[in-house]
């Protein structure tokens, strides 16, 4: 077995909604990032990437490559399910916890645990999404970005 750890954050920005697990939520604001912004996937690919020992996601899909301007960051994480597989491995779980102020995640869960399940083509009771928010302290609390950590565990194929 191998386990990774992932963490990313995205500051907010103009924008009427956010991208967490694939899943477009509306909200106030957007995020600031070259691709989508989700951090619930850049999380989840850093751990499935850090399990491998294979680098990060900026290692396999440079900020600067113009190729991911505004990408849809799925296909970064059916591109980690790829590299899981080649190296016999498949996804025991995930553990996700998103850390905001807002939006409300909870609301939203289930469709992200689906696309996330369908993405990693692995039963949605192998992915779990939680959330908190940091009782209005630090940036989160301040509702100046979102962020997001994801611990994987991974079994021999
Ligand atoms: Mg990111």
């Amino acid at each position: 077995m191998r386990i990774g750890s992932g963490f990313d954050v995205h500051a907010f920005g103009a924008g009427d909604h956010v991208v967490l697990g694939g899943v477009r939520i509306p909200h106030e604001q957007g995020v600031l990032a070259h691709s989508d912004g989700d951090v619930v996937i850049h999380a989840l690919c850093d751990a499935i990437f850090g399990a491998l020992a294979l680098g990060d996601i900026g290692t396999h899909f440079p900020p600067a490559d113009e190729r991911w301007r505004g990408a849809d960051s799925r296909q970064f994480l059916r591109h980690a399910a790829l590299l899981m597989a080649q190296h016999d491995f498949k996804l025991g779980n995930a553990d996700i916890t998103v850390i905001c102020e807002a939006p409300k995640i909870g609301p939203h869960a289930q469709a992200m645990r689906e696309r996330l399940a369908a993405d990693l083509e692995c039963g949605i009771g192998r992915i779990s999404i939680k959330a908190t928010t940091t009782e209005r302290l630090g940036f989160a609390g301040r509702r100046e970005g979102i962020a997001a950590q994801a611990c994987v565990l991974l079994e021999r194929a």
